[in-house]
C-alpha cells in the first residue's frame, strides 16, 4: 500500500501541481484539504478525478477538529502546508483573511501536527515531517545588488508577506520548542499552467487574447526571480525526502526579470504563437498604472543550498517554461472560460465527506 501524506491548499495553483506529482510520480496517497476559496479550482485536478490515491476534503485549515480527525483516520507520514491567501493586492484590500488562514490556520495545523506526532510510534515519529511552503517576499526588498539567503533576516512589507512571515516563525518555534520535525521552503515567483488569472503572467495572457490593456505597476522596473511551477514542486518533494529537520531552503530560478521584461516576453510569444490575434503586436496594449502601495523593488534568491545539499536545480529555463505556459493557456481556453463564468466554483468533483 502506498504511503499517505496530507497536502493543504492542493486545489490551488502550486498545490494542484504538487498533488499531481505526489500521486502520479511518487505513487503516494494524498489527502487534499482545501477550503475551495476563489483560488481553489477542481478543474486543475481533473486528471486525478478517478484516482483512488487522491482524496479531496473540502475544509478549512483553521478547523482544529477536522484536522485532528483527518490525521487520526488517514495517519499521514507528512504534512505539506500550501493553503494560503496568496495575492498581495487582495491583502492590501482586506488583510483579515490573510491573518485568519496564513497565521491562525498554520498555527492550528502545527498544533494538530504536534499532538498527532507525539502519539506516533518511535519509528513513524522519526519519519514524520511538517513542510511549510513559504515565499521569498518575507525577506523584504533588495537594492540593486545582493541575494536572499537562508540567513537573511525577515523584513516583510505587505500584509501578505507579514502573514507568511508570522506563520514561518511559528513553524520555526515548533521545531525549537517542541522538536516537531519541520522544514520550511522560501520560493520566488512561480508561473506555469493553471495559475489563477489575477497574477501577472496569466493576467497578461488573458488580456492580450481579449485585446484589453496590459496594466503594469509604476515604471515596470520592479524585479522578481521567476521559477516554473513544476520545478518548484520537484524542489518541495526533494526537501521533504532529503531536507534536514529545522532547516530552511531557498528555492529560486536564478532568473531575475523586471515586470516590463516579463510582459514584453509574453507579448512576443503570443505574437509568434497566435498569428491571427486581432491586436498584434501585443506590446501596443501595455499601459503603466499607479504603483502598488509598499511595492517591493527587487527580490532575488540564492538557491545554492538547494543545489549543494539537495542536488536540485531547475529543469526549465524562463524561455522554455514561458512557452509551455502560454501554449497551455492557448490549449485550455475552457479552463479560463469557466473561471470567467464562475462555472469552476459551482461544480464539485468526487468530494469526500469525513466524519
Ligand atoms: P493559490 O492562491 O493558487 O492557492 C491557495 C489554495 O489554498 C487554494 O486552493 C485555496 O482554496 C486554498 N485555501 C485558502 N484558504 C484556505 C483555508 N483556510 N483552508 C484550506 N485551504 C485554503 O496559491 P499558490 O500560488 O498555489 O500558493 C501556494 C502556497 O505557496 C502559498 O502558501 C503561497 O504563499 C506559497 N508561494 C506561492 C508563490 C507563487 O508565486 N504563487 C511563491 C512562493 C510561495
Amino acid at each position: 500500500m502506498s504511503k499517505t501524506v496530507l497536502v493543504t491548499g492542493g486545489a490551488g495553483f502550486i498545490g494542484s501541481c504538487l498533488v499531481r506529482q505526489l500521486v502520479l510520480q511518487d505513487d503516494l496517497t494524498v489527502i487534499n484539504l482545501d477550503k475551495l476559496t476563489y483560488a481553489g479550482n477542481l478543474d486543475s485536478l481533473a486528471e486525478l478525478a478517478d484516482d483512488s490515491r487522491h482524496i479531496l476534503v473540502e475544509g478549512d485549515i483553521c478547523d482544529a477538529d477536522l484536522i485532528a480527525r483527518l490525521l487520526a483516520e488517514f495517519r499521514p507520514n507528512a504534512i505539506f502546508n500550501l493553503a494560503a491567501e496568496s495575492h498581495v493586492d487582495r491583502s492590501i484590500d482586506g488583510p483579515a483573511e490573510f491573518v485568519a488562514t496564513n497565521v491562525v490556520g498554520t498555527f492550528t495545523l502545527l498544533e494538530a501536527a504536534r499532538n498527532y506526532w507525539r502519539e506516533l510510534a518511535a519509528d513513524r515519529a522519526a519519519e514524520f515531517r511538517f513542510l511549510q511552503v513559504s515565499t521569498d517576499e518575507v525577506y523584504g526588498s533588495l537594492g540593486k545588488t545582493g541575494l536572499f539567503t537562508e540567513a537573511t533576516p525577515y523584513s516583510p512589507n505587505s500584509p501578505y508577506s507579514a502573514s507568511k512571515a508570522s506563520a514561518d516563525h511559528f513553524v520555526r518555534a515548533y521545531f525549537h520548542t517542541f522538536g516537531l520535525p519541520t522544514l520550511t521552503t522560501n520560493c520566488s515567483n512561480n508561473y506555469g499552467p493553471r495559475q489563477f488569472p489575477e497574477k501577472l503572467i496569466p493576467v497578461m495572457i488573458l488580456n492580450a487574447l481579449e485585446g484589453k490593456p496590459l496594466p503594469i505597476y509604476g515604471d515596470g522596473q520592479n524585479v522578481r526571480d521567476w521559477l516554473f511551477v513544476e520545478d518548484h514542486c520537484r524542489a518541495i518533494r526533494r526537501v521533504l525526502q532529503q531536507g534536514r529537520p529545522g532547516e530552511v531552503y531557498n528555492i529560486g530560478g536564478n532568473c531575475e526579470r523586471t515586470n516590463l521584461e516579463i510582459v514584453t516576453a509574453v507579448c512576443a510569444a503570443l505574437d509568434r504563437l497566435c498569428p491571427d490575434l486581432a491586436h498584434r503586436p501585443c506590446e501596443k496594449l501595455i499601459t503603466f498604472v499607479k504603483d502598488r502601495p509598499g511595492h517591493d523593488r527587487r527580490y532575488a534568491i540564492d538557491a545554492a543550498k538547494m543545489k549543494s545539499e539537495l542536488q536540485w536545480s531547475p529543469v526549465e529555463t524562463f524561455e522554455t517554461g514561458l512557452e509551455k505556459t502560454i501554449r497551455w493557456y492557448l490549449e485550455h481556453r475552457t479552463w479560463l472560460d469557466r473561471i470567467a463564468s464562475g462555472g469552476y466554483r459551482r461544480e464539485r468533483l468526487g468530494l469526500c465527506e469525513i466524519g
